[in-house]
């Protein structure tokens, strides 16, 4: 578990190049050049942790794209204590960036292998959010709802009500929509009855999977 002057070095040209890619938001890029993201992954495949690549993970999913962690964070526009809901730990690299932007952050997996293995990495290298969950995003974590924010970090092949329903008025929903690409979707709370809904780019994700526990 080191993290040497090589790796912070290769960390600076990462964000170097999610800079160059069009992220703007000066927390970001910090957590982007804070968080050892090759601990993240199988040691034997460290030398690509800092390449601007998604990259298989335990369990036949992926750790995402630095460049659409990032993207992604920038959406949600986060300040400091504020509530988010992430649906799909996976290796928890999403959950890290969001706890050192400040966040109360409550994560859940649907595969309980990852959830396990998660859990205890974040808390060895010392990353907390506030609850991590073992189940099904679909429907959030209604216990703990509403969320000023809301990450969705599988593609999703519709919205999941549920999580809309989570949101408190006035935050912010992004998720990736659609089945084989997604495009990424910003869904504003306006009132208890009315979405805001922006679409960005093509971004490609593993499904969100549902009732599969
Ligand atoms: N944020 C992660 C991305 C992992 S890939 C990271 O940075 O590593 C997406 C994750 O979503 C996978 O781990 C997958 O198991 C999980 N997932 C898929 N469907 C889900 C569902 N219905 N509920 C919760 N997690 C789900």
């Amino acid at each position: 578990m080191k993290d040497t002057y090589r790796h912070q070095g290769k960390r600076q040209q990462l964000v170097r190049t999610v800079e160059k890619k069009g992220i703007t938001d000066k927390k970001v890029l910090a957590a982007i050049g804070k968080i050892p993201r090759h601990l993240f992954m199988d040691s034997s495949f460290e030398d690509h942790a800092y390449q601007d690549k998604a990259f298989p993970i335990a369990a036949d999913q992926t750790i995402s794209q630095p460049y659409t962690v990032a993207f992604q964070s920038e959406l949600l526009q986060l300040k400091p204590g504020e509530k988010v809901l992430e649906v799909g730990t996976g290796s928890g690299y999403q959950t890290a960036v969001l706890c050192l932007l400040g966040a109360k952050v409550y994560s859940i997996e649907r595969q309980r292998e990852l959830y396990k293995k998660t859990r205890t990495f974040l808390s060895k290298i010392g990353y907390r959010p506030k609850f991590l969950s073992f189940g099904d995003g679909y429907k959030g974590i209604p216990e703990y709802a509403p969320y000023d924010k809301i990450i969705v970090t599988a593609g999703a092949p519709e919205v999941p009500m549920d999580l809309l329903s989570q949101l408190k008025v006035g935050g912010r929903l992004v998720i990736p929509v659609g089945k084989d690409t997604q495009i990424m979707t910003l869904f504003i709370r306006k009132s208890p009855k009315e979405f805001d809904k922006t679409e960005y780019g093509n971004f490609r994700f593993v499904p969100l999977l549902q009732n599969k526990n």
